[in-house]
């Protein structure tokens, strides 16, 4: 089912003025689309890693954090769930902070593979390169660049660094990692799949254990909104105020993750809600305004993609309300009426 934006035509489209409207308007806004999609059941729980498929479907958490550090949480915006793919977007981010954009660039590519998130074929068929850092493929070179000089130490710089954004210490979910880390074998042959292209330096065993790590972090709806908001605010956390990346980075992480952030649906995502933003398997989705805040949702029923229906559904009539669609805009007034002089012309011509 690719995303329907019928749900939300009635929805007006709101022009970005540059600014959220005031924290009252955003706190009903974000209740009023909670309420709305609260009913939904469409889709299915991730059942790949076992334990994900035990989740309660019913979950439903929605969260904004404003640039300026407001805060709306609704529903189960403070439940746990593990980040799974979304750590990506993060690494990345401490990736490029740590190695500069030109190095991180010639290891992971910043294109869509058009291909599942675990896909060898899309690593073949690029002479071993991984195309871009939010597949798994990409996503483990990654991990790689942490800096450390044993796993267990990128494992910390991992948790630290996806901490900080978060504003909290964030801690790894164990049994999540535990029933990963026993069905991952498709990703153990990603890496030594890269390891025979000489594209991962380390042993590949080691770097996935890193990544089924970072997947494994326990974060809610709310983490993952700061997380999103420090992103949206050239690399300031707007709760804790410590700088954790430079504006650069946040630049091109969101570049990269509007490219690719929800897998091969990333382009319908873009056509309709016109942001970046990341999904991940267990549920949770989080889109960056940038210089405005972040919008998340936690819900476990997916797409066939993997991308959270409530929370695309949730977050796209935001998209429309508060006013984040990248791509909307309106002739500026003082150009408003040489537009309709110039369509009235266009229908006399005709
Ligand atoms: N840990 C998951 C995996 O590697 C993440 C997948 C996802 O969220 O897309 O398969």
């Amino acid at each position: 089912m690719v995303l329907d934006p019928t749900v939300w035509l009635d929805v007006p489209q709101e022009v970005s003025t540059g600014t959220l409207p005031g924290w009252e308007r955003v706190d009903e806004l974000v209740r009023e689309a909670h309420a709305r999609y609260a009913d939904e059941v469409s889709g299915e729980v991730a059942d790949y890693i076992p334990v994900l498929a035990a989740v309660d479907p019913e979950l439903f958490g929605l969260a904004v954090i404003e640039v300026g550090g407001g805060i709306h949480d609704a529903g189960d915006a403070l439940h746990a769930f593990s980040i799974q793919s979304i750590s990506k977007m993060f690494v990345y981010a401490l990736a490029i902070q740590e190695h500069g954009h030109e190095r991180v660039r010639e290891i992971v590519g910043v294109n869509n593979t058009g291909l599942a998130f675990n896909s060898v074929v899309a690593l073949e068929l690029n002479d071993g390169h991984p195309r871009n850092p939010m597949v798994n493929a990409g996503a483990i070179a990654t991990t790689a660049l942490m800096p450390g000089a044993t796993a267990v130490e990128q494992w910390e710089r991992v948790r630290e660094g996806l901490s900080a954004f978060a504003g909290r210490p964030l801690s790894l979910d164990g049994e999540v990692y535990a029933s990963e880390a026993g069905s991952n074998e498709r990703n153990r042959a990603l890496g030594w799949l890269l390891r025979s292209y000489g594209r991962l330096a380390g042993d590949p065993d080691e770097i996935v254990d890193v990544y089924t790590r970072q997947c494994a972090l326990s974060v809610t709806a709310h983490d993952l909104a700061v997380m999103g908001a420090t992103l949206a605010d050239g690399g300031v956390n707007p709760v804790t105020g410590e700088r954790v990346v430079s504006a650069d980075v946040c630049r091109d992480t969101l570049a990269v993750v509007a490219a690719s952030g929800l897998y091969e649906r990333s382009g319908d995502w873009l056509f309709e809600i016109g942001l970046p933003a990341k999904s991940g398997v267990s549920g949770g989705l989080v889109a960056v305004s940038p210089g405005k805040g972040a919008v998340a949702g936690f819900s476990p029923r997916l797409d066939e993609a993997g991308n959270s229906i409530r929370s695309q559904m949730a977050i796209g009539h935001l998209s429309r309300s508060l006013g984040l669609n990248l791509f909307a805009s309106a002739p500026a007034p003082a150009h408003a009426g040489e537009a309709r002089v110039s369509s009235a012309s266009e229908g006399e011509r005709s």
